[in-house]
């Protein structure tokens, strides 16, 4: 019998073998009240001329008892939880299991530092909010399992000692002890598996799949995260598009009772980056960037000048309230250090403009800008690319989303094929993605764009696919112009690059990172607390102390060795 059960009994009822938890303990001189908790619920128990129960129970001593449901008098009816109208008069107690003395008590609301939690994350786990949170999540899969049998997509598996998947982080290697001094890698995503169902002759696949990215602990990520991954022959990114948006709408009426509008706004990369400084926009923040270079072609501002010959431009933000100086110097210090020269602005008024460089302005500079009515003008100045992060941390930090109840998804596609990453080309997406255009990617690939669309909620990248490439030429070119050699090409790639080589249709595909999906719909501050058992933001399990020292006698077998053991 669990608590829920007992809203089948009436009054004077008998409850028999109710287990549960140890929730409360409150003495009221010879009657004792204890709260007893399942995953279900909570009920008041009483024990009558009770004894020593109060010294007998603790907290989180787990238990069994038998007795009567009665309703509680008037007086005592708390209507704000479930069974606040009645409570269990005990006959018999048992003690299954006692309980230490706990780490942090097992409240909704703690202050406990997070690797406390995490190390006795059993106990963080019985907590309400971390209740939900889990349950959302088995509720998630269950809809998407739910959505992909209505849609016929297969559930197929992939391996997870592999040779390796590129996705841009560094891989996580597994050592062969059968096979010393070789390594296997997991998989940072199951891509090329995927591809190879559909090289195979399935029409498509999903998978809930676990990915392990070896990933520097900046931002909100973990080392080993879920996708949930798809796939489709024949397919184009319009395809894959409305079949997303269609899973993604169910899956949120489904699992979260919320109801999304579809078909999702859509922006090309170079719309993202100019309106909104980065290609996660927060589109439920109203306000975008604009260009007002045109203003200064003839100014007197020097740096200004150096930066529009050379083929620079100056964009803007204007809010409608005039900032104080001190949020004008915390901005500037906060995208210093991100490594801007610093935040341009004038202050607007009525008539007059005022700022540190208000002195240097023309008077149809003046005027130009007074146009833009009362209000701050905040503005960088250089190319685009370089100065779209400072004018992004700018957007998101003076103006606030209009509406925080509103789900707002927006495409983003048309990116640059390759970025350029301290200093080496890398493929924006992964190198199985096809460029829009084969032609202009061989003449010049470092200007093509690639037939990748993301899928951004709320300023958060919810996912990423592509449409793949499926001649073998184009994926030999792509590596070449990745800059990998002829030799590392058919290393690495030989075997793909084969298997593309037997008719393969066309297909492209997504992923949906689910653990971010939970976070974001749930408004975690990490996904860390939709995981049920996370790593730290560096990495460590502080519950079981991975990663861990491995006996050297064990590394022998697999023909590896320490060098500077101890640092
Ligand atoms: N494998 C890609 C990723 O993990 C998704 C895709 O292209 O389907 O981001």
């Amino acid at each position: 019998m669990n608590i829920k059960d007992l809203e089948n009994l009436k009054d004077g009822q008998q409850v028999i073998e109710l287990t549960g938890w140890v929730d409360n303990i409150r003495d009221h001189g010879g009657l004792t009240f204890v709260d007893l908790r399942d995953f279900t619920g909570l009920i008041q128990l009483v024990f009558d001329k009770s004894g020593d129960v109060d010294t007998k129970l603790k907290n989180e001593f787990y238990i069994s008892i038998n007795g009567s449901f009665k309703k509680r008098d008037e007086a005592l009816i708390n209507d704000k939880i479930l069974f606040g109208d009645y409570e269990i008069e005990v006959t018999d107690l048992i003690i299954i299991n006692q309980s230490k003395t706990l780490p942090f008590q097992i409240e909704d609301s703690i202050e406990t530092d997070e690797n406390i939690r995490l190390k006795y994350r059993y106990l963080d786990l019985r907590r309400q909010p971390m209740k939900v949170n889990i349950m959302a999540r088995s509720n998630t899969f269950k809809s998407i399992r739910s959505i992909m049998n209505q849609l016929n997509i297969f559930e197929i598996d992939t391996p997870t000692l592999i040779k390796s998947t590129p996705e841009g982080a560094k891989d996580f290697l597994v050592p062969s002890r059968k096979s010393p001094s070789n390594f296997y890698a997991l998989p940072q995503s199951p891509q090329m598996y995927k591809q190879l169902f559909m090289m195979s002759g399935f029409p498509n696949y999903y998978q809930i799949a676990k990915c392990y990215r070896d990933e520097d602990s900046r931002k909100d990520r973990q080392p080993e995260f879920t996708q949930l991954d798809l796939e489709f022959s024949d397919a184009s990114p319009e395809l894959v598009k409305s079949k997303v948006e269609e899973i993604v709408k169910f899956v949120f009426s489904d699992a979260y009772d919320c109801k999304i509008k579809t078909p999702f706004n859509t922006l090309t990369y170079e719309e993202a980056i100019n309106f909104y400084g980065t290609d996660k926009p927060d589109l439920r923040i109203e306000e975008k960037i604009f260009d007002i270079t045109d203003i200064f072609t003839e100014t007197s501002i020097n740096f200004l000048n150096d930066i529009l010959s050379s083929q620079g431009s100056i964009k803007a933000l204007h809010t409608k309230e005039l900032l104080t100086r001190k949020q004008i110097d915390d901005l500037d210090t906060e995208i210093k250090e991100l490594g801007s020269n610093g935040l341009g602005w004038f202050k607007i008024e009525d008539t007059t403009i005022s700022g540190p460089l208000a002195k240097l302005l023309n008077d149809n500079e003046k005027s130009k800008l007074l146009s833009y009515g009362p209000g701050t003008l905040l503005f960088q100045a250089g190319i685009i690319k370089e100065i779209a992060n400072y004018l992004d941390v700018i957007r998101r930090t003076v103006f606030q989303p209009l509406n925080n109840d509103v789900y707002s998804f927006v495409w983003i596609e048309d990116f640059p094929f390759f970025e350029v990453e301290d200093g080496e080309l890398q493929p924006s997406h992964h190198p199985f993605t096809s460029p829009k255009s084969n032609e202009i990617f061989k003449d010049d690939p470092t200007n093509a764009t690639a037939l990748h669309y993301d899928l951004v909620l709320n300023g958060v990248e919810l996912g990423s696919g592509s449409q793949r490439i499926n001649n073998p030429e184009i994926q030999n070119l792509v590596l070449e112009k990745w800059g990998l050699s002829k030799e590392q090409i058919s290393e690495r790639f030989g075997w793909f690059i084969e298997a593309l080589s037997y008719g393969t249709p066309v297909h492209a595909g997504f992923a949906i990172g689910i653990d971010r999906l939970i976070a974001e719909v749930l408004n975690q501050p990490s996904i860390r607390d939709v995981i049920p058992f996370p790593k730290t933001q560096s990495g460590l399990d502080p519950l079981t102390n991975a990663p861990a020292n491995i006996e050297e006698e064990v590394l022998e077998e697999y023909n590896l060795k320490y060098i500077n053991k101890d640092e």
